[in-house]
């Protein structure tokens, strides 16, 4: 995991960015619900009026709140009003916006005056502008808002018992400060608990009633403050599109960069495996880890930066919002999430072991869909198709019924979500609708709670969604890392040395074991002999004696387990796999050619090799009559893995592809099986010309082919049981004898 882990640093920065912005994006999705709770609260039932502090008002209407305002207070106030009277310089031109100045003077609030001062002075006059109100309206017996007889039997007053012409209003004038102040915080407290409507409301509506006397067009106060809010809306969402644009394309691009990374990392610690290695790990979960495995990491990657990241940032900030849209419903929130986790722990306990399962049947389904497509021709030739058919049906089937049940899962999950949801939704309304007519909260701010709610419950979900895909990542994390951690077994030495001048290619094999990995018994055992230069050594033994074993160990695909391998007296473990495979053409038992043409395979050994040296290859391989019949010659097409190709033509191309390296020591492993004896001996005859001063390996089950070499080696069981001539071993070697009257006798009969 931690290897993986070091790919991500290499765009932290990025990420850093990434995580900036979503915080930008957070703050800006969780404006929006304050933007709508206002043009709900202030736009809708306040008439588009924020404060309750009027930008206009009469001197006289001022004059009424002042007298429930302290004296230091007033000060404060009219220190951002000023008052226009007939002589003010610009009468005339406010008389058109205000009307009322042709009969009164008024007071106008400076502009640009700050939010926090006009919090503060709201604070001084609401209790004072609804006050006065409530005496104006007894005075004027218009109390629409106010009960007066109870405003009378509050301050202990018979009506009857003031002198006419006075009203109640004039009597409260002439109290003391404190008194006065007392009158306005009962009233207040009056109207608080009838709890119709928040008292700043009143005073707002108040406000909202005087620019009506003064002419203020309040329709288009309403307007403007709703146009403006929704602009703003608008704003915002643009920018939190930007945002989320932004995120997206870090997302994308630092995971991609990952991906790309460790598959570049896994393609190049692959190249470097040796057989035992591609031993442990089959070619198909190699390609699985390298391609699935690494997508999943990028999925996951972009995942957690788009949202892992963003969850917390949005819901922390989400509860802060909504805590300070309403203090006693957060409840609400909490068992929704609580009951949301309970459900989606229960699925998780039950479907993460499902999904487990679901990715090992994927693989064995690819498995046998793979075994099936490429060995099609075999499973037709054994007539097998209907037990093919079924074993894919069984497989299919399994793979069906459980995907089947963990999407069932899945789509219950989601109505008890929404159910969930629902509920909670419900209950705010519920709750909050009781608040609302209890005068104890606004509508646009239930709305914005509601909202808010939203956010803080599929913050929670997004996280629990990470919880759920994460253990996959891991386990592809899992999977990428040991194919990283696991070295080479076969590794160059520290300092290489290098082959004497001029390289001669004496192989000596002394005491050379080797067992494969895994295995309990060795393949080979005790092999000695020596190969000297211009020899040709034949190794011959029935099926599985270790014949290929021992000339893989040559170009070491694998290391000896104990002996060793000599190549001009110096150990082949000494010198770079570079160098030492340098030296060697190699035709390998199966043959591969790649997609290509044909001159592209042959260049394969040697890129910079002549026309001519690609044809004389060819000419020895017995393959130049094949490819002259070709249209195309040299460019003739080769399909993926040399398909387009007879077996026979496959296996002259790779002898040929051999000798364009031309090598000081060949190894021909099983090489001529496909050919017929006549071009056999031809191709053998060619060889011998052309490699006079190669030392050569033979591998064959024929004894024709091998007869005239050197040195024969008799194999069987991985033992050496024979070791001479061919006419030595007619002699001396039971087994060859028995192998030779046999295959010779075929021949002559030929
Ligand atoms: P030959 O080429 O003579 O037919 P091999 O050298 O291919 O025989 O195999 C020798 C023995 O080693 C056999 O018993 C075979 O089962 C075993 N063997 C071959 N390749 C592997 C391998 N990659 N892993 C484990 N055992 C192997
Ligand atoms: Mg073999």
């Amino acid at each position: 995991m931690m290897r993986v882990l070091k790919y991500v640093k290499t765009h932290i920065f990025f990420i850093l960015i990434a995580i900036g912005l979503l915080f930008a994006q957070a703050n800006l999705e969780l404006s929006l619900p304050d933007y709508m709770s206002d043009i709900v609260d202030k736009g809708i039932q306040q008439g588009g009026i924020e404060y309750a502090v009027p930008i206009a008002i009469r001197q006289s209407k001022m004059e009424n709140i002042f007298v429930f305002v302290a004296p230091e207070n007033q000060t404060k106030v009219l220190s951002d009003y000023r008052l226009v009277t007939e002589n003010s310089s610009d009468y005339q031109e406010l008389t058109d916006s205000y009307p009322i100045l042709q009969n009164e003077s008024i007071y106008l609030l400076n502009e640009n005056v700050k939010k926090k001062t006009l919090e503060e002075y709201e604070g001084i006059l609401i209790n004072a502008i609804v006050t006065s109100t409530v005496f104006e309206q007894i005075a004027t017996n218009n109390s629409q808002v106010v009960n007066a007889t109870e405003i009378y039997e509050m301050l202990g007053i018979d009506p009857s018992t003031l002198p006419p012409g006075t009203s109640l209003f004039d009597v409260v004038k002439t109290l003391p400060l404190e008194q006065r102040l007392l009158i306005s915080s009962a009233i207040a407290n009056k109207f608080k608990e009838t709890g119709e409507m928040m008292l700043k409301q009143v005073a707002i509506f108040v406000v909202r009633a005087e620019y009506e006397i003064i002419g203020i067009d309040t329709d288009k106060i309403q307007l403007m403050y709703i146009l403006k809010a929704g602009a703003l809306m608008l704003g915002v969402t643009l920018l939190s599109v930007l945002c989320v644009i932004g995120v997206g394309y870090i997302a994308s691009k630092t995971s991609a960069g990952i991906a790309r990374n460790i598959r570049s990392d896994l393609f190049e610690k692959v190249e470097n495996f040796s057989r035992s290695e591609f031993d442990t790990f089959s070619t198909a979960s190699l390609i699985t880890r390298s391609t699935n495995d690494v997508t999943q990491i990028q999925t996951v990657t972009f995942m957690i930066i788009r949202m892992v990241f963003y969850a917390p940032i949005l819901g922390v900030g989400a509860i802060i919002h909504a805590l300070a849209k309403s203090k006693n419903m957060w409840w609400l929130i909490g068992v929704a999430v609580a009951l949301l986790m309970i459900l989606i722990i229960i699925i998780f306990l039950v479907a993460v072991p499902k999904f487990k399962l679901l990715q090992k049947l994927t693989d064995r389904i690819n498995r046998v869909a793979r075994e099936n497509l490429s060995g099609i021709l075999v499973i037709r030739a054994f007539n097998r198709e209907k037990y093919e058919e079924k074993r894919f049906d069984v497989e299919n089937r399994d793979l069906t019924a459980v995907s089947l049940f963990v999407n069932r899962l899945l789509v219950i999950l989601m109505p008890f979500m929404m159910l969930v949801m629902n509920g909670m939704m419900i209950s705010i309304i519920w709750i909050g609708a009781h608040q609302v007519s209890d005068g104890a909260m606004q509508v646009g701010d239930m709305m914005a709670f509601m909202q808010y709610a939203m956010q803080i419950v599929i913050s929670f979900l997004m996280l629990t969604m990470m919880f759920i895909i994460l253990p996959r990542a891991v386990v592809s994390a899992k999977r990428i890392n040991e194919v990283l951690i696991t070295e080479p077994r076969i590794e160059d030495p520290e300092q290489p040395k290098k082959f004497p001048e001029p390289f001669q290619g004496k192989v000596e094999f002394s005491n050379v074991c080797f067992r494969y990995p895994g295995a309990k018994k060795c393949a080979v055992e005790n092999v000695t002999f020596t190969a000297n230069p211009g020899e040709t050594v034949a190794f011959i033994g029935p099926t599985g004696s270790g014949k290929s074993t021992i000339v893989n160990l040559i170009p070491r695909f694998y290391d000896v387990t104990e002996g060793t391998i000599k190549i001009d007296g110096i150990d082949i473990r000494e010198v770079t796999q570079h160098d030492l495979r340098d030296k060697i053409g190699f035709v390998p038992q199966k043959t591969t050619l790649f997609s290509g043409t044909i001159e592209s395979n042959l260049r394969f050994a040697d890129e910079n090799a002549t026309e001519e040296t690609l044809y004389e290859a060819l000419e020895i391989a017995q393959a130049i009559d094949f490819v002259k019949s070709k249209p195309k010659g040299l460019k003739t097409e080769i399909a993926q893995k040399g398909a387009n190709v007879s077996g026979g033509q496959k296996q002259r191309l790779a002898i040929a592809r051999a000798l364009v390296k031309r090598a000081p020591i060949y190894i021909f492993d099983d090489s001529f099986s496909a050919l017929d004896f006549k071009t056999e001996s031809r191709l053998r005859k060619a060889l011998r010309e052309k490699t006079g001063k190669s030392t050569v390996f033979l591998v064959s089950q024929r004894i024709s082919t091998i007869k005239n070499s050197d040195l024969i080696i008799v194999l069987d069981g991985g033992k050496i049981i024979g070791k001479g001539t061919h006419e030595e071993l007619m002699e001396t070697c039971e087994m060859y004898r028995s192998i030779a009257t046999s295959q010779l006798e075929l021949e002559e009969l030929k």
